[in-house]
């Protein structure tokens, strides 16, 4: 599955890994506030893997978040 952002904005993102070496494996983490820059390249990745995650779901964040 892949999720189309619009680019600039924040999402609240939930992710999968999807590698079978780590001990993230399968597990399901939530981003509150997950920017997506230019629209493209929106990665999440796993901090202990360091591989990109697959994206489940984004809801767009409304309002936005303040950023200061
Ligand atoms: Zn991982």
């Amino acid at each position: 599955m892949s999720v189309a952002f619009l680019p600039a904005l924040y999402y609240e993102a939930t992710a999968r890994d999807g590698n079978p070496d780590c001990r993230n494996y399968e597990q399901e983490f939530t981003v509150n506030a997950f920017y997506s820059n230019a629209g493209t390249n929106c990665y999440v990745t796993c901090g202990i893997c360091g591989q990109h995650m697959e994206i489940l779901t984004a809801l767009l964040l409304d309002p936005q978040p303040e950023v200061s």
